[in-house]
């Protein structure tokens, strides 16, 4: 079984303590589920979305990229089925005040007594409800409690349902649809006609390029536009950091292709997926996993889709979804905007419209997945010999926001200048660096360590007659000595066959 120790309270503290990733309008109390990536965090997503771009469009000859931007023609969201779909079935507490997503409620009941309670509960945080019927079970000396959808419960029994924060049965509101999409007006006048949204995904601004894209790169069918960038939800129930945030960034690519390839794709466009976590990003194998949407939860567009869900602290949760979106969205937009989305073949001269397998991943889960996935806290004996907790992040060196720290072992001037050479040096050959003269080595190394620094480099009094440093390896803490004019050389090799481990 994967190792999940780590808490969501260890990383959120982390976090903030080291600089990663502050709540927004903090000073103000601020605005939820709304997050502000500090100096680290700003470059461990940026590494993230690199690797995604590198791996996805620099590195392929058939996927190319644009940057669309958020707001779209209003049409583009009812031609996508978002205006009369993209909702979620929300319920209040009359009680608690609380908000929840009434399709991820799940009640306890007992099966037989229709005079007792039914217990709700969020399907993430069954512990309160499962308190509650504890204690009434040892009261009425009752066993055997079933769990069962709230959405399945009939009409006349709601009013027996204790909410996941009440004391009080009948305290939920019936379900209503809440729109997911936020609004915004363009020009000076709020009327209607003026409507636009902030975009909930990044993939519409991708379909409706399709033929400008095709036309101007003469690009042929297989083949895949990506985009990088922000999208917005009104999340009813946000929680768990920065997982469930109402203004993030997606890494989408919708790959094109003839009609009849449609399954072969799908399989290909998984497997490459997968692989990317483990090789690209490092997460381990037994922490990922599957997670395929039944046929009949299938979203309104999608012929198949599964979804590659990570072991988060608060369980397994999506990461990126793979769908087979068939030719929805380009026959939706040739009907909506009276523009022909089709696509000839030069060589079988066969026109068609391409059906689109779609791979959609989160930024900020993934930089959450990669916060989780690197957190080790490991017992040891310290500089004073009491037993202390080293905390390491262990990022695969693609990602880390600090690829290699330079450390004189002095303040002197007769290191200090050396070292601050290697590191420019270092920097320029593309290496990520940092400068640390405070405190003893150890200290420093602890430093680098909380950050997920994986080598750092300590240039002492021998180094100036010997021209070498002493390169310390953050998993292992193995320390060589070697030669300065080889130290770029020898960690870009470590770097590279890193990723190819
Ligand atoms: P969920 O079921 O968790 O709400 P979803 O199925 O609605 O997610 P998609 O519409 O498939 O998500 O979006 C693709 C990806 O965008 C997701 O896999 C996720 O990584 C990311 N994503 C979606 N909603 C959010 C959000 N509110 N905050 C952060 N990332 C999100």
């Amino acid at each position: 079984m994967p190792d999940t120790k780590v808490t969501l309270d260890q990383i959120v503290s982390l976090s903030k303590r080291r600089g990663f990733i502050f709540q927004s309008s903090e000073i103000y109390g601020g605005l939820g589920a709304c997050w502000d990536y500090g100096p680290l965090g700003v470059e461990l997503k940026q590494n993230i979305k690199n690797c995604w771009w590198d791996f996805m469009v620099r590195s392929r000859e058939d996927v190319v990229g644009i940057d669309g931007s958020i707001l779209m023609h209003p049409e583009v969201w009812v031609a996508s089925g978002h205006v009369a779909g993209f909702h979620d079935p929300l319920v209040d507490c009359r009680e608690s005040k609380n908000r929840y997503r009434f399709d991820q409620m799940l009640a306890y009941r007992h099966p037989s007594r229709h005079d007792l309670p039914l217990f709700a509960f969020m399907e993430d945080n069954p512990s309160p409800a499962e308190a509650k019927i504890k204690k009434m079970a040892k009261g009425a000396g009752l066993e055997e409690f079933e769990v069962i959808p709230l959405p399945n419960i009939a009409e006349e029994d709601q009013a027996r349902v204790i909410g996941p924060d009440a004391t009080q049965p009948g305290t939920l509101t019936k379900p209503r649809q809440f729109n997911l999409m936020f609004k915004t007006h363009v020009g000076a006048v709020e009327e209607t006609a003026s409507v636009v949204y902030l975009r909930p995904e990044t993939a519409q601004a991708i379909f409706v390029n399709f033929k400008n894209v095709q036309q101007t790169t003469r690009m042929k069918v297989p083949f895949g536009i990506a985009q990088i960038g922000k999208a917005f939800r009104n999340e009813i129930v946000t929680k768990a950091f920065i997982f469930r945030s109402r203004e993030f960034e997606q890494m989408e690519m919708q790959f094109f292709i003839p009609p009849s390839e449609d399954e072969k794709w799908y399989e290909y466009w998984r497997e490459v997926r997968m692989n990317y976590y483990v090789n690209q990003i490092g997460i381990p194998r037994d922490t990922l996993q599957w997670a395929p949407h039944p046929p009949d939860k299938l979203a309104h567009y999608a012929k198949a889709a599964a979804d590659i869900t990570f072991l988060y602290p608060m369980g397994w949760q999506e990461i990126e979804g793979i769908h087979n979106r068939g030719d929805f969205d380009l026959t939706q937009h040739s009907k909506h905007s009276g523009k022909d989305m089709s696509y000839r073949d030069p060589e079988t001269n066969q026109t068609f419209t391409p059906k689109v397998i779609e791979t959609s991943a989160g930024v900020d889960r993934s930089v959450l997945m990669a916060l989780c996935s690197a957190y080790h806290e490991i017992e040891e004996v310290g500089e004073d010999h009491k037993r202390e907790t080293r905390t390491v992040l262990k990022f695969h060196p693609n990602i880390a926001p600090v690829s290699v720290s330079v450390f004189p072992l002095s303040k002197k001037d007769e290191l200090v200048d050396p070292s601050k050479r290697l590191e420019n040096e270092l920097r320029g050959d593309g290496l990520r660096t940092s400068f640390d003269v405070t405190g003893s080595i150890g200290k420093r190394y602890r430093r680098q360590d909380e950050i997920g620094t994986p080598f750092c480099i300590t240039y002492d009094f021998d180094s100036i007659k010997d021209q070498s440093v002493t390169i310390r390896h953050r998993d292992t803490m193995e320390q060589e000595r070697v030669a300065i004019d080889r130290v770029s050389e020898i960690l870009r090799r470590k770097i590279r066959e890193w990723s190819q481990a």
